[in-house]
């Protein structure tokens, strides 16, 4: 039987109808609009829940293909166990949403509410079609999170919170980050991040292409570098830089057999996964680095919806 998976992020919110067998019956996508706060946001994505619903033909009444069960993925920190968002970094104002209860309450459905980047990494394991055993997901997206999978198993730790991977220090005296620390992660390779030090440099270079009154988005960064922009360039390669010597580290924690890249920056493709993957596996440590490889998900946009999919498969067992 199908579930429903809903997949919000600090740019898009995405839903879909997935198959026991990760198999897409329908992917509907809508812009977040983070600044209208938690109730219209919610809204938004309770209708194209519906929506994804309508499209795919299954049904919530007792005839025809039955949707089970509802799958959630949204950026932490939360509870799993309550599906209560715990004010994350991306979504202002979000703090103590109870969205489970109000997914269950529209669906009349067992929801299961996890970590975006948490659920990804399962929907890759299950559905990357990767063949692998050991694997740590990454999302470069409005934010940066990520999850690991060892032997087959989603990794969760005490508080259930396991893998906040975007918060591994990059820089201990570096940019203030979004949780309140320095130097994480997040707060280099993250869209926002990456939108946000292109503007800092940018002020002082106003020869730059980026430069002029619309606010830069990490896409911009993306498209003026390749197009040889100097200031892009600096950014994307300090991005590609850091990212890569945060896999590094990963690796040698992990040895994961499998890196996997995902999100919305992602869609810049070789031009961040090359040098991502040059400097992960160089400055990894051996034997690690010979047994890993660092790879683009086959999934896109999807990523998100199969790994809330996949998370309501595990949890309603
Ligand atoms: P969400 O975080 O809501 O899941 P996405 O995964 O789509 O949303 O990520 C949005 C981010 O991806 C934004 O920062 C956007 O600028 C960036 N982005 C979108 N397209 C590209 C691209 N072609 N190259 C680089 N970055 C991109
Ligand atoms: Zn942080």
């Amino acid at each position: 039987q199908p579930v429903l998976a809903l997949d919000v992020g600090g740019t898009k919110l995405a839903a879909g109808v997935v198959a026991p067998d990760g198999a897409l019956r329908s992917l509907c996508q809508v812009e977040t609009v983070v600044g209208e706060g938690p109730a219209a946001v919610v809204k938004r994505l309770l209708d194209l829940g519906e929506q994804a619903l309508a499209e795919s033909g299954a049904q919530t009444g007792p005839s025809g293909e039955r949707v089970v069960a509802v799958g959630v993925g949204c950026g932490g920190p939360l509870d799993p166990r309550t599906g209560v968002i715990l004010g994350p970094p991306g979504l202002p104002g979000w703090d103590e949403v109870p969205l489970g209860r109000m997914v269950a309450e529209r669906f009349g459905l067992p929801t299961y509410v996890e970590n975006d980047a948490t659920a990804a990494a399962l929907g890759e394991y299950r559905w990357g079609g990767w063949d692998v055993r050991d694997l740590v997901y990454l999302t470069v997206s409005t934010g940066f999170g990520g999850g690991v999978v060892m032997d087959g198993k989603l990794f969760r730790g005490a508080a259930r919170q396991g893998g906040e991977l975007g918060h591994v220090v990059v820089d201990w005296q570096g940019r203030a980050c979004g949780c309140g620390a320095r130097g994480c992660a997040e707060a280099y390779v993250s869209g926002t991040s990456i939108a946000r030090r292109a503007a800092e440099a940018v002020a002082d270079r106003p020869d730059s292409s980026l430069a002029g009154p619309a606010a830069i988005t990490a896409k911009d960064v993306a498209d003026h570098a390749r197009a040889g922009d100097a200031v892009a360039r600096a950014i994307w390669d300090e991005t590609t830089a850091m990212l890569g010597r945060m896999v590094a580290v990963l690796i040698n924690v992990c040895e994961p057999q499998l890196v996997v890249l995902g999100g919305g920056v992602t869609r810049a493709g070789g031009e961040l996964l090359d040098p991502v993957r040059e400097a992960a596996l160089r400055q990894a440590m051996p034997p690690a680095s010979r047994a890993c490889d660092v790879v683009l998900t086959r999934h896109g946009d999807a990523v998100g919806v199969l790994g809330a999919a996949a998370i309501a498969y595990e949890r309603l067992r």
